[in-house]
């Protein structure tokens, strides 16, 4: 409406001047912030492809498209969170369908399968994804119930202890003995600057956006891509129906931190590589698991199937859970707290903290003992970051 429609009464102006829809296409460098839940039709069902906020958005639709990029896919799906994206992809299943996933699998994500998509009838079966007999019995035993739309949840490296997958090797193991099984997997800890489990023979690539790809602690959200356009095309149907999608300040805020990924992800590495070496020699750290490591045990695996090491670390250090606590307290600079893959450094105990709802017997079945931390190396300076650690491993020694 033109500003001289002056006939109109208060209320009416202050609805309808300068607000015009049609007015929209500035080029601005920057994608804009479309907080609009509804976008004007020229007739009914006649849409500029916009029509409400939950079935798409412009804001959503450029991160969208960045994502898909990345991760070297025809399609992309923003959600609010990791977890959303886990659910949307868990209803592409019938009932009484089948999961086969990983003994180490996040218990993050396990909890929903385990205590809410149970009670759709759901089977769920935990492998060894690294022993590819038992990922060929549970596979067998997948066609055997008959189920046709049986689903892989793979995560590799795994949070906390960054175990690896042989991607490839599992992928073809299971399509071998059923074509229809739907292959996800939690990119979360690489990113897509690391890994491209798609080129790998993988069906849906799952990201925790809230980790590396925003980076800065302050957005929670998900990405699902993937090359199958029949199964985009029912993801994008759920995330409509489901409606577990993010405010598009949220996606705005994440289309500028994606633009520094590659040059953060660099960074993380750099420094994670130098404290892993430090912490490795340290007289007071029992074990250290870092993937660039050559004592990582499938650090070969590694060099063949990533383009990088990412900045996480897990530590087994010398003591008790107190002596655990006391060394956590000294920490200056890196910040005690769950999530990951910030530019700040952050470190925690999963046996407490993260993972303490798996229950104390199933973490030691795993290796998630008192005395683990695991730590995300942020973009700091590293010789600060060392120092900090120095000090207060020393700090925190048990006198004798
Ligand atoms: C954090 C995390 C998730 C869950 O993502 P949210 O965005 O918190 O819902 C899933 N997998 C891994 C490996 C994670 O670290």
């Amino acid at each position: 409406m033109a500003e001289q429609h002056s006939s109109y009464a208060f209320a009416t102006r202050a609805l309808h001047v300068g607000q015009d829809s049609a007015q929209w296409k500035s080029r601005a460098v920057v994608p804009p912030i479309v907080m609009a839940t509804t976008f004007a039709q020229f007739e009914p069902a006649v849409t500029a492809r916009f029509e409400y906020g939950r079935s798409g958005n412009p804001t959503r639709n450029s991160l969208e498209l960045c994502m898909a990029s990345l991760d070297k896919a025809k399609h992309s799906l923003i959600f609010s969170s990791g977890v959303a994206c886990e659910v949307n992809i868990t209803h592409l299943l019938q009932a009484g369908g089948h999961i086969i996933t990983d003994t180490q699998v996040y218990c993050g994500i396990d909890r929903y399968f385990r205590k809410c998509a149970s009670k759709f009838d759901l089977t769920i079966d935990y492998v060894d994804f690294c022993d590819l007999n038992q990922v060929a019995k549970a596979a067998e035993s997948n066609l055997q119930r008959g189920s046709k739309s049986g689903l892989v949840w793979l995560e590799s490296p795994t949070n906390p202890l960054l175990k690896v997958t042989d991607i490839r090797a599992v992928t073809s193991t299971l399509k071998n003995i059923n074509p229809n099984v739907i292959i996800a997997i939690d990119n979360t800890f690489m990113s897509p600057y690391f890994q491209s489990p798609l080129e790998l023979g993988v069906d849906l690539v799952m990201t925790s956006i809230t980790k590396y790809v925003n980076g800065h602690s302050d957005v929670v959200m998900g990405s699902i891509s993937t090359n199958r356009t029949e199964l985009y095309d029912r993801l994008k149907y759920l995330q409509n129906a489901i409606g577990a999608v993010p405010s598009p300040i949220d996606c705005f805020m994440v289309n500028r931190s994606i633009k520094t990924l590659a040059l953060r992800m660099e960074k993380h590495q750099k420094n994670a590589m130098a404290v892993a070496l430090f912490l490795e020699s340290h007289p007071l750290v029992k074990r250290v698991l870092y993937l660039g490591l050559e004592s990582h045990p499938q650090h070969q695996l590694v060099l063949k199937q990533c383009k990088g090491f990412t900045g996480m670390i897990a530590a087994y250090l010398e003591g008790t859970l107190e002596t655990m606590c006391k060394f956590l307290s000294y920490l200056k600079i890196f910040t005690l707290g769950e999530s990951l893959g910030a530019v700040e450094s952050l470190i925690e105990l999963p046996a407490i903290m993260t993972h303490e709802m798996m229950g104390q017997w199933a973490r030691d079945k795993i290796g998630i003992s008192d005395t683990l931390v695991r730590i995300s190396i942020g973009v700091e300076d590293v010789d600060d970051l060392i120092g900090d650690l120095d000090q207060a491993l020393k700090r925190s020694q048990p006198t004798n």
